[in-house]
């Protein structure tokens, strides 16, 4: 039978999925809740450490973590089972913004008001790193993960990263400021005379963008792009690659 995933599709969804597994284990580490608590106490808290790695990593990969290894995004694409609708309206991803905006200011004014950060504590809250260890964590763990189901099945493909993903800004704008300055870092590169107009890239797209019309125009930049590949690796023109160079 003809493989119809690629080698490069196999390994992405492999680790999506051990990342999946994993989340009741690391689900404190993302939290958004228990940076503000932290925040409050003067503490550094593993969420508030990944949170920064992600901006940081962003300034080189763009995306690359929600496309690869994000818990909520793998939880968005086992959804597109259920429901492969694209999700159109560009609308919906700065629905993130009015959430995050408010969010991280206050957290600017819960650590002010505690004086700053004084102490790190990566494993804040959790029993030995361990994250889901009682029937609370349970709640929290639940809560999160029907979000991104109810959000995925009723919307369509990976609307938790569109409308409000809490991690996703940080990579925006660590991508935005590297676009700035043109650095070199992990983008997409078009050739638009290899594209037949098959569209093929256009109805994978895991983010749902119009990845052939980015194609014709030879500007493959989008905020919303997660670096996934899956246009990358469907395209039978070879019309994208992933380059690491440095550009707008
Ligand atoms: S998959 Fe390739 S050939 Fe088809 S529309 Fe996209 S870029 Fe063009
Ligand atoms: S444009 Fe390509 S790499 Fe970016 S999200 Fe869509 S399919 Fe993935």
């Amino acid at each position: 039978m003809k493989r119809t995933v690629s080698k490069r599709q196999a390994v992405r969804q492999a680790l999506l999925l051990v990342s999946l597994l994993l989340f009741p284990i690391t689900l404190y580490y993302f939290s958004p809740a228990l940076i503000l608590q932290g925040g409050s106490e003067g503490i550094v808290t593993g969420s508030a450490i990944s949170f920064a790695l992600m901006f940081l990593a962003s300034l080189l990969v763009g995306r690359l973590w929600c496309g690869w290894a994000c818990p909520g995004g793998a939880l968005g694409e086992v959804c597109t089972a259920v429901n492969p609708r694209a999700v159109r309206g560009r609308r919906l991803d700065w629905i993130k913004w009015a959430i995050w905006l408010p969010w991280i200011s206050l957290l600017a004014f819960l650590v002010i008001r505690a004086g700053g950060y004084q102490r790190v504590d990566p494993l804040y809250m959790t029993a030995g790193g361990v994250s889901v260890v009682d029937a609370q964590g349970y709640i929290v763990y639940y809560g999160v993960v029907g979000l991104f189901f109810i959000l995925s099945v009723a919307v369509g493909r990976r609307a938790g990263c569109h409308t409000f993903c809490w991690m996703a800004p940080f990579m925006i704008l660590g991508r935005k400021l590297r676009n700035v300055f043109a650095w070199p870092s992990l983008r997409l590169q078009s050739d638009p005379q290899r594209c037949s107009d098959c569209m093929t890239c256009t109805q994978n797209c895991a983010m749902s963008l119009d990845v052939n019309a980015m194609v014709k125009a030879g500007a493959m930049e989008h905020s919303e792009c997660i670096l996934c590949g899956k246009c990358v690796d469907g395209c039978p023109s070879k019309a994208i690659q992933y380059v690491f160079r440095a550009g707008k």
